[in-house]
């Protein structure tokens, strides 16, 4: 996502003491890396408040030791307690302020009634997520005790939900009871007898509140009236397991012993003091066998592609690309743009029927996954989007072959390899929603690109642009090119690879949420939060945008409900990037004024790190538009521009289009690719030392692209410098010409 723990929250009024608390948090930044807030850059609103480490001592111990996610995290809590002082949480007391539903809330155990069910008695720890945080589990399978308002109502009990940002949201991040509530609990169904395993929580994610459970117990019933409690297996009491110290870090507790039920309640017993009830959960849980078929069936989440459906971390994926290589060495080869801080290489696959050269007339395209290392779908839906073309291209599938044979395919499938190790090594459900996001020396690389906008903008406001500054390929700025910038080596990696190879169309794959964002990224106000900025070719974006959020069966289910706190399917799943919230430094701002490669953001899943086994089912839903989009490649005008009498090539031939104030360049043979939606338009090709011509083209919904070349004669001022250079005599026909312009000057 491109927000996400970067996302503007001056709106968030801190009180005095929270910002003591930031400013102590600060300082103590460098030594501890809580995978919150940028060092030494905004994340104010999200900056955990370090303070707190609950004394789980004083509660019954769990019986299982996974209850921190690694050692990293002990070590981290360990040194903050020490400038901090501890804040104490109360034992909840036991007053009923209401009457209770028929719950029998205490222990007296009911056997497991799994009745027929056959149970699979292996243990398996490592059961998958059941599906809050991918939203599988639908609202109206939570429920729960009381809530404090509709923002805050159980179904916002899921695992890394984000708080709605402004004042009056109605979101926030979390499930929250009410205060009187004596006895809360947040309750889920399975809908069918599911054999839980475990619980991940977190505190709540608010611009405005720190809140968070210390501790809670876990029921369990198949008809949620009558429950029954998980127990430590030593003792036989209730098990009360030690939940969370700060709002973000999730924290997992196994079940001392698996329980087949239907449904699972988990109930809060002890919370930070001065807060409420409030958190946000995952469930572990394995389905069980049903072989009568009792019950209805869970969504299936197949793929019927045979592909490598797997998390693969730097190793294995430098091995899935050389096998991808291998089986299809004639459409593909690998290479690597430069490395990562820690040394990590920036792997490149390109497939194309001729890989390793550029082919004139066939437009280069690139996608780029994992800028922000923690979220990983991008990464993994491009190395089987590898597989997927070198698999089908060897069957022949016509599609496929086309997309190879007419374009040269770039695919990036980890920008930032540094941060996904940090996020893999974590996993996918204990990575939280900051923890890698950054490369290893904390740069934000979506904000790391040079601004480009600021000088042209300026340059617009004086009134320079096209004639004195030009439209598109602005120079890097002098302070970005300095020796001690602070530019990550994943960026110039990028940067250079940008200016190598003349791309026309890209997309930058994040996660966090399901919609795509399209340029500008960057507000024109200067400081403005938010504010629509389109760029002089909206149309084109905007086109491009919705066949990536049309063709996504994710963002074209209606029943979708909102990832965390905007609902995006009102306005076709698409939005300008600036109206979102502004990112000054974006790779596709940069993209778009610095080469002539048109770039747009998608993010593709509401959990940035979904289980590996939502994998096929988010192949499925991406498949047809990571296709259809590279296509649209052929959507506008394309061609050559040559020198009239030698029919050579011109490199760096400007195409301007009436009407668009952004032109494109020609290659190193003088072809070139203009993006355009239908429609007729007037379009001039211009160099240095030719005459100027203009011609129409006309785009229409048919395949494209249209071709429309140009001849460029030489001015007889440039015949002339060419001449005198080569020492040759200057022919009388141009020396008469170049009199009469003479004449015409004085
Ligand atoms: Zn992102």
């Amino acid at each position: 996502m491109v927000c996400d723990a970067n996302r503007p929250r001056a709106s968030a009024p801190l009180d005095s003491a929270m910002w003591g608390l930031l400013l102590a948090l600060a300082t103590f930044a460098p030594a501890v890396d809580l995978g919150l807030g940028t060092p030494g850059a905004s994340g104010l609103g999200l900056a955990p408040p370090a303070t707190t480490k609950a004394p789980v001592s004083t509660l019954a111990p769990s019986s299982n030791p996974a209850q921190q996610p690694s050692g990293k995290n002990n070590e981290q809590h360990v040194r903050i307690r020490f400038v901090k002082k501890k804040k104490v949480i109360i034992k909840k007391r036991k007053k009923l302020t209401r009457p209770r539903p028929l719950v029998t809330t205490g222990p007296p155990v009911i056997t497991t009634p799994a009745g027929a069910l056959h149970l699979p008695e292996e243990k398996e720890p490592g059961c998958p997520p059941l599906g809050l945080e991918s939203l599988r589990v639908s609202d109206s399978q939570l429920e729960a005790s009381s809530s404090q308002s509709f923002g805050l109502g159980p179904h916002r009990g899921r695992l890394n939900i984000q708080s709605g940002l402004e004042d009056g949201d109605l979101y926030d991040g979390a499930w929250c009871a009410e205060p009187q509530d004596a006895e809360p609990w947040l309750q889920v169904d399975a809908r069918r007898p599911t054999r839980f395993s475990g619980i991940i929580t977190q505190g709540r994610n608010s611009v405005w509140r720190y809140d968070w459970v210390t501790s809670y117990k876990v029921q369990f019933s198949n008809d949620s009236r009558t429950w029954w409690g998980s127990r430590n297996r030593s003792s036989g009491m209730d098990a009360v397991f030690p939940a969370n110290s700060d709002p973000e870090t999730p924290v997992l507790n196994l079940l001392p012993e698996p329980q087949v039920a239907r449904f699972i309640r988990l109930l809060p017993q002890t919370w930070l003091q001065g807060g409420d009830s409030c958190l946000r959960a995952e469930i572990l849980a394995c389905p069980v066998s049903d072989p009568n078929d009792l019950f209805p069936k869970a969504p299936a989440l197949g793929s019927s592609d045979p592909l490598d459906f797997r998390h693969h971390n730097y190793k294995a994926m430098r091995k899935l690309m050389k096998q991808v290589n291998e089986q299809c060495p004639n459409v593909t080869r690998i290479y690597s743009i430069g490395k990562s801080h820690q040394g990590l290489k920036l792997y490149v696959m390109e497939m194309s029927d001729h890989p390793g050269q550029h082919e004139l007339g066939e437009p280069e395209v690139r996608y780029v996954a994992g800028m922000h290392g923690n979220e990983a779908l991008g990464r993994e839906l491009l190395l089987l989007l590898m597989q997927y073309l070198c698999r089908e291209f060897l069957r022949g599938d016509p599609r496929v072959t086309r997309l190879l044979t007419e374009t040269r395919i770039h695919l990036l499938p980890s920008m930032n390899p540094d941060g996904y190790e940090t996020a893999f090594r974590r996993g996918s459900e204990l990575v939280g929603w900051a923890e890698g996001r950054w490369n290893q020396q904390g740069i934000d690389l979506n904000h790391n690109f040079a601004d480009l906008n600021t000088p042209l903008w300026e340059a617009e406001d004086d009134g320079l642009v096209p004639d004195t500054v030009p439209n598109h390929h602005l120079p890097l700025p002098t302070y970005y090119t300095l020796p001690n910038a602070t530019v990550a080596p994943e960026t110039r990696a990028v940067i250079e690879w940008m200016e190598r190879i003349p791309f026309v169309l890209s997309a930058n794959l994040h996660g966090g949420e399901l919609v795509v964002s399209y340029p500008f990224d960057m507000t024109r106000t200067p400081w403005a939060a938010r504010e629509l900025t389109p760029t002089p070719d909206d149309a084109v974006f905007r086109w491009l945008s919705t066949v990536y959020a049309g063709t996504n069966r994710a963002m074209q289910d209606p029943d979708r409900r909102p990832c965390h706190s905007q609902d995006f399917s009102l306005h076709g799943n698409i939005i300008n990037g600036a109206d979102w919230h502004t990112v000054p430094g974006s790779m596709n701002d940069f993209s778009y004024l610095h080469t002539n490669c048109f770039e747009v953001t998608v993010e593709l899943s509401c959990d940035k790190f979904p289980h590996e086994n939502e994998l096929p089912q988010e192949w499925e839903n991406n498949k047809d538009a990571l296709l259809t989009y590279l296509e649209q490649v052929r959507v506008g005008i394309a061609g050559v521009v040559r020198d009239k009498d030698t029919e050579l090539g011109i490199a760096d031939a400007v195409i301007s289009v009436d009407g668009i104030n952004h032109d494109v360049t020609t290659a190193w043979d003088g072809d070139y690719w203009r993006l355009l939606t239908p429609g007729d338009y007037m379009v001039t090709a211009s160099a240095e030392g030719y005459h100027s011509v203009t011609r129409s083209c006309r785009v229409t919904f048919e395949e494209g692209p249209v071709p429309c070349n140009f001849h460029l004669t030489k001015t007889p001022k440039q015949r002339l410098r060419e001449l005198l250079a080569s020492g040759a005599k200057v022919p009388p026909d141009l020396r008469r010409r170049l009199e009469r312009l003479r004449g015409q000057k004085n």
